[in-house]
C-alpha cells in the first residue's frame, strides 16, 4: 500500500501534499473532512493519478475511479448505518475534486505510462 504513494515514473512521493507536485490545497481540504481517515488511501491514489496526469479524459477517469474506490472502502469498512453517511461523503469528495481539481491536474503528464495498475 505504501508504494502507491510513489510515482512509478519519477519515484517522487506525490501524496499528502508533501511532494513538490502534490496537491496541497485539495489534499488539505480532503484531510479536514471527517471522512478523511477512512478515505486516506483512496485520496493518496487520487493524488498520484493527478500527478501522472495527461488528458482531461484521464482526469475524468481518475475522479470516477476515486469515487468507485471510496464506495468500495465504505462497503468493506462500514456498518450499514455508517455506510449511508460515508457514501454521502464519498460523493461530496468526488464532486469536490471534479469541481476544484482541474487546476491541480498535471496536463503535461509526468511520463508514467499508466496509473490504473494499482
Ligand atoms: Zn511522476
Amino acid at each position: 500500500m505504501k508504494s502507491s504513494n510513489f510515482c512509478p515514473n519519477c519515484k517522487k512521493n506525490v501524496t499528502n501534499g508533501v511532494g513538490p507536485s502534490g496537491l496541497p490545497e485539495v489534499t488539505k481540504f480532503l484531510h479536514n473532512l471527517p471522512s478523511s481517515h477512512l478515505f486516506f488511501h483512496d485520496a493518496n491514489w487520487h493524488d498520484l493519478a493527478y500527478h501522472i496526469g495527461r488528458t482531461e479524459e484521464d482526469r475524468k477517469k481518475a475522479d470516477e475511479t476515486f469515487l468507485e474506490n471510496m464506495l468500495y472502502t465504505v462497503k468493506i469498512e462500514c456498518s450499514p448505518w455508517a455506510a449511508l453517511w460515508f457514501k454521502l461523503s464519498a460523493y461530496r469528495n468526488y464532486y469536490a475534486v471534479k469541481l476544484l481539481g482541474k487546476r491541480f491536474f498535471n496536463y503535461r503528464g509526468c511520463g508514467a505510462s499508466s496509473y490504473t495498475s494499482t
